[in-house]
């Protein structure tokens, strides 16, 4: 998925399997944020957990 950054405007690509890891992580810590540092200016970026799970493939429900 594509981050944009809030300060400095640039965007840059999260792979599917680190969004897929940190929404796991996020999830687990009942977190409702992810935040990444922005590759350009380093500051912290938040991102809805919520719009990090949009933006994995659906995956059955249940097992
Ligand atoms: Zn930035």
């Amino acid at each position: 998925m594509h981050v944009r950054c809030n300060y400095c405007n640039h965007t840059f690509n999260l792979s599917r399997d680190y969004v897929a890891e940190m929404v796991a992580r996020e999830e687990e810590k009942g977190h409702k944020y992810h935040q990444v540092e922005c590759i350009n200016c380093r500051k912290m970026i938040k991102v809805p957990v919520d719009q990090m799970r949009r933006a994995l493939p659906d995956e059955p429900v249940g097992e």
